[in-house]
């Protein structure tokens, strides 16, 4: 049942290519039938001109070959064998437009298989990324697809083709001697069976192999991208070690199917061999007997295998069609997974750009059961600043993903200008941040490209503008393509804090009404913050912004500022009312002043005073 329902969906995915698989298919069967006329002019000419014996009478082919060569022996010899050449040279043709055709359809199928997951992989809720391995999903995208796209471009053909033969083939062999037919295709029962024993053996085994290689590929992506902590923390040879278990595993799987493979090829290599016996000894001793020709005998060998051939073949096509079936399975996997969900009503009249008032009320938010948002209410006026202080794992990148609609709240309420942000669409809330992640990412694409990403209309004013503002455009000028630097593998490597700076021109460029900056400051220097802060006071009013800081000078430039733990607001109130409150503020502001001190009379004997004073580290050491 459940196999059938699978043969099922490799025949879905050819809709829209299924007249040319016709077509294909067709080319084929005329391909077939001129292949199978070479065995029968043989005979014609075993029979009605080198033995001679059938000489003033014959059937219609040595009719025809007589006809043709006006009763000539040497010029009959001739005629015979330029049909053969003729009729295989005509069959050749039109196996090659079957595979043309095949080609064409199994790759449009594989295009629009790679797209259909390319764009359902784009509009995944966030948190099934989340949990999902990239280097299985690439493995999926890429191995798993190949194996479709190799079975609809050869298999599915083959399919057709062994039917044909087998349909075409046999009637032949009953007309022609149907004794020797029974002879001919004694064992196929047995091919048949054996075969189909075969396929269902070895499906199992293709699954485990292929999921043992998207182990493999997941663990050479994960090492290949965090390579610098494998280093850092000299860890090559576990490393090694686990990549060399998962890389034996794969051997293992692998060899086992190569060994019922190449039992099955041995096996049936046995069997046909066997069958071709039995017609050569029964033939041989009936033509001894004079109760069948030299020349019949010929073509039935020469069928014999024609016959012989599709049927073995069987074990190959439904070895492909498992392998299909199991790759087609883990792709349909993720196509099963439910894209983001979109309200079935849009809260009234949407304007294009909200003023940017955000209320949270009683907001909280669990991953996997554990509270990381509890109770969380405040307002934040529009074209305000508040500023988030907290422990790492407090749950301030979480409350900016709540915001963006990556995850939604469980329980109480955020607005958005008045609107209840489940009730809008998650497109255009998110048009309606400019956000710089905690680990900005970039494209390995041109700096203006990186920066551009948000609004690809900008003019090069706004963009210089924008890096002006992020303190990015002096070290841009410094490079030698300036803006058209190329970021990454074949380009410059940027600095964690010139990372930061791009990603924060990206997101003043896009102009949105809201701006949150997550920890986007860590990895700067204090002079450069103090200038790119300089900048957003000068935009005031002009965006409601979210600050996520851990640096005094950082959070006193904000309206409020609240003091997030455990997801929960222990902290709220300016600048100046925390400074009067017992509490963590006051406490950090304190060590703070104390380290600013120390930087201060090191600089003052020499040494390097532009050392970060980030409070991450005080923080990280009161929790
Ligand atoms: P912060 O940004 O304050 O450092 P986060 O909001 O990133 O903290 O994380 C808050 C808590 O939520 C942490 O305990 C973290 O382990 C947990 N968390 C964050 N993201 C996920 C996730 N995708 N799945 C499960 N737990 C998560
Ligand atoms: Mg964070």
């Amino acid at each position: 049942m459940a196999k059938q329902n699978k043969t099922r969906t490799l025949w879905r995915w050819m809709a829209g290519q299924r007249g040319r698989y016709l077509a294909a298919t067709a080319a084929m069967a005329v391909g077939i039938v001129l292949l199978y006329l070479s065995p029968q002019i043989i005979r014609g000419a075993i029979d009605g001109i080198i033995d001679g014996k059938l000489r003033g009478q014959g059937d219609f082919v040595v009719r025809c070959i007589r006809w043709l060569s006006g009763d000539d022996r040497h010029r009959a010899l001739w005629v015979a064998g330029s049909l053969v050449i003729g009729t295989t040279a005509l069959s050749g043709l039109f196996t090659y437009v079957k595979g043309r055709w095949a080609a064409f359809a199994s790759e449009s199928i594989a295009r629009d298989l790679r797209e259909r997951l390319y764009d359902h992989l784009q509009h995944l809720p966030v948190f099934y990324h989340d949990s999902a391995q990239t280097g299985d999903l690439v493995q999926r995208c890429t191995s798993d697809v190949d194996t479709i796209r190799t079975f609809y471009s050869t298999q599915v053909v083959e399919i057709g083709r062994a039917v044909l033969m087998l349909v075409t083939a046999l009637p032949i062999l009953i007309v022609m001697d149907w004794k020797m037919a029974l002879v001919a295709t004694a064992l196929m029962p047995v091919i048949f069976v054996f075969s189909m024993a075969f396929f269902s053996r070895v499906q199992n085994s293709f699954k485990a192999s292929d999921e043992a290689e998207g182990k493999l590929t997941t663990v050479l992506q994960e090492n290949l991208t965090g390579i610098r902590v494998v280093r850092a923390f000299a860890r090559q040879t576990f490393e090694r070690d686990k990549f060399e278990h998962k890389n034996e595993d794969y051997r293992r799987l692998n060899f086992r199917l190569y060994v019922v493979m190449a039992w099955y090829w041995a096996l049936s290599d046995l069997m046909v061999f066997c069958q071709t016996a039995a017609v050569l000894f029964v033939g041989a001793s009936r033509v001894s007997h004079g109760s069948m020709s030299v020349g019949t005998l010929v073509a039935f060998l020469q069928y014999e295998v024609m016959v012989v051939w599709p049927v073995r073949q069987l074990g190959r096509i439904l070895t492909d069609m498992g392998k299909a079936v199991v790759s087609l399975g883990r792709v349909e996997e993720i196509l099963a997974q439910e894209r983001e969900t979109e309200p079935v009503k849009t809260a009234g009249d949407v304007p294009e750009r909200v003023r940017g008032e955000i209320v949270l009320e009683d907001v909280s938010f669990s991953h996997n059961g554990k509270r990381v948002v509890d109770g969380v209410s405040l307002r934040i006026p529009a074209g305000q600043t508040l500023a988030v202080l907290g422990p790492s794992g407090s749950g301030k990148s979480t409350l900016v993903n709540l915001l963006l609609r990556f995850y939604d709240y469980d329980a109480g309420s955020i607005t958005l200008d008045g609107r209840e942000l489940k009730e809008l669409d998650r497109k255009f809330v998110r048009s309606q941040f400019g956000v710089v992640m905690q680990e900005p990412f970039l494209f390995s694409k041109t700096l203006r490209q990186n920066i551009t990403l948000g609004r690809h209309a900008a003019e090069e004013p706004e963009t210089v503008e924008a890096a002006t503002a992020a303190a990015i455009h002096e070290s841009i000028e410094g490079f030698d393509q300036k803006y058209d630097t190329l970021i990454g593998e074949r380009g410059v490597t940027l600095s964690g804090g010139q990372r930061q700076r791009v990603a924060i021109a990206r997101a003043l460029l896009r102009d949105a009404p809201v701006l949150i900056l997550d920890d986007a400051l860590s990895a700067v220097d204090t002079r450069t913050e103090t200038s790119i802060l300089d900048a957003l006071r000068g935009r005031r009013g002009r965006h409601t912004t979210i600050l996520i800081a851990h640096r005094l000078s950082t959070l006193a430039q904000a309206d409020r500022v609240i003091v997030l733990e455990h997801g929960r607001i222990v902290q709220e109130g300016t600048h100046e009312e925390l400074l009067q409150q017992p509490g963590l503020y006051r406490r950090l502001w304190e060590i703070q002043g104390a380290l600013e001190e120390d930087l201060r009379s090191e600089s003052e004997s020499g040494v390097d005073a532009s050392r970060d004073t980030g409070f991450q580290p005080v923080l990280e050491a009161s929790q």
